[in-house]
């Protein structure tokens, strides 16, 4: 392969063009196919190569991501990227959920199209082949630098170094890369959260015990922010997220007697399999990154912290914003105002939604501290309102604005301050 290339101008990318994807996680893959798929339909040939130092295929590697995609991830793959949605590397479908907050539980179901609960490596593996088919190159290396010219970038890699017109960041949290672009041209990584994830394989009858609802916990603990254990097939992934926790912090989790209430046969060490409580450690955005746009670059996914702020449908948005990245590339430009003006106005349903994530997280770090949320779960229990904000809260399903206006309701402030006034009468 011919690694060196002429550059070109910032306007959207011609025939003969190259763009080079750095990372192949969800937003990487997903704007790389887009990238070939969009390009092809405009008669034009756009090579898109993906360098990515993890491998995926036989399970190497280790992804901490828990694994529950949310919609509308089918359809953005089988309709926007046209490649079929995994079902057969389904774990399990998520029936609902139950929210454990002070002394109190709700059992949350929905109405609306449930998610997916698989193994993310598998996902991973799955998505980069269906790139690789539809005419991606894969670059197996990790890219250690970058240079930006006025008419091409350099992105050195652990072998050949690749010169291409435009360069999609798409490595996640992932420090080293960061920093290769903190250098380069000023990017600042989004405010993170931390998280430690293990698994629990409590058997057959334990896990038809356990069901197939993920349990979400809203702790008092000041440290912790939010728990879950969630069905993975024949095992429990159980994770725990907050500004800077640890292993010592996921044993206190562990042995809360409402985590141990969830997990069955837990006090039985006889049955937990060597595999089981290794804990490995993650990182969730909070926040936007920034300069995580200009010329000849723009950033997707958790990189430019364009997710639902605070909790769930990482890996969907990483794919709607890979997906906005490559039209945007291929329709408006490569430069920083082409960047600025259409990918920002492209993902406005995130953007506008960050600021209620955030809101929304300083209420649930408060609450359950000043004893509201056994108010708040009580009052769900007779009012639909309230009840349908939690659900689409903990699933994820609408954004935080609609979940705040549900929440926020007369009918739902009335029957919270009933449920106040029936405790203290
Ligand atoms: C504990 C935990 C649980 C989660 N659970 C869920 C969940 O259930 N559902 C959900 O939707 N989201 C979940 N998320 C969030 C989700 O994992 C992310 O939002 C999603 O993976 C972001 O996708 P991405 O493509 O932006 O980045 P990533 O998936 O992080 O992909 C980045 C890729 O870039 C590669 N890379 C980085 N730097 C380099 C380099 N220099 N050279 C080469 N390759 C490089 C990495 O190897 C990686 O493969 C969870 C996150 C955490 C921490």
């Amino acid at each position: 392969m011919n690694i060196s290339r002429a550059g070109s101008g910032l306007g959207p990318l011609q025939d003969g063009s190259r763009v080079v994807i750095l990372g192949g996680g969800p937003g990487g893959v997903a704007s790389a196919i887009a990238l070939k798929r969009e390009a092809q339909s405009a008669g034009r040939d756009v090579e898109v190569i993906i360098v990515e130092g993890k491998q995926f295929v036989g399970e190497q590697h280790y992804n901490q991501c828990v694994g529950v995609l949310s919609p509308p991830v089918d359809v953005l793959l089988e309709k926007e990227l046209r490649i079929p949605f995994p079902y057969h590397l389904q774990r399990g479908i998520v029936t609902g959920y139950v929210l454990h907050a002070g002394r109190r539980q709700i059992i949350l179901d929905g109405t609306s199209e449930p998610s997916v609960s698989l193994r993310r490596v598998q996902f991973d593996a799955y998505m980069l082949d269906a790139a690789h088919e539809g005419g991606v190159t894969l670059w197996h290396a990790r890219a250690t630098d970058i240079e930006f010219h006025a008419d091409k970038v350099v992105v050195y890699t652990e072998n050949f170094p690749l010169e291409a017109d435009v360069v999609v960041g798409a490595f996640g949290l992932d420090e080293g890369s960061a920093a290769i672009f903190s250098r380069a041209v000023g990017y600042r990584p989004p405010p993170m959260l931390s998280s430690i994830v293990t698994k629990y394989h409590p058997g057959e009858a334990g896990m038809t015990k356990f069901g197939s609802r993920i349990h979400a916990f809203l702790p008092s603990s000041p440290r912790i922010e939010f728990g879950g254990v969630t069905p993975k097939g024949n095992h429990l992934t159980i994770n725990i997220a907050g500004d800077s926790v640890d292993t010592a912090l996921m044993n206190d989790f562990l042995a809360f007697p409402e985590t141990r209430r969830v997990l069955p046969d837990f006090e039985n060490a006889s049955r937990i399999n060597s595999n089981d409580l290794r804990y490995f450690k993650g990182w969730f955005p909070r926040g936007l990154a920034r300069h995580f746009v200009g010329d000849r670059f723009v950033m997707v996914g958790d990189a430019a912290g364009l997710v639902r702020a605070f909790k769930g449908k990482g890996v969907t948005s990483a794919i709607q914003t890979g997906i906005r990245a490559a039209q945007v590339i291929l329709r408006d430009g490569i430069s920083k105002s082409a960047f600025q003006s259409r990918y920002y106005s492209a993902n406005t349903d995130i953007l506008s939604d960050l600021p209620y994530g955030q809101a929304m997280r300083h209420f649930t770090i408060l609450a359950p501290r000043l004893g509201m949320m056994d108010l708040i779960l009580q009052a769900a229990e007779h009012n639909l309102d309230l009840y349908r904000a939690l659900f689409n809260a903990v699933s994820a399903h609408r954004s935080y604005r609609e979940v705040l206006q549900e929440g926020l309701s007369w009918a739902s402030i009335r029957a919270v301050g009933g449920a106040w006034l029936h405790r203290t009468l």
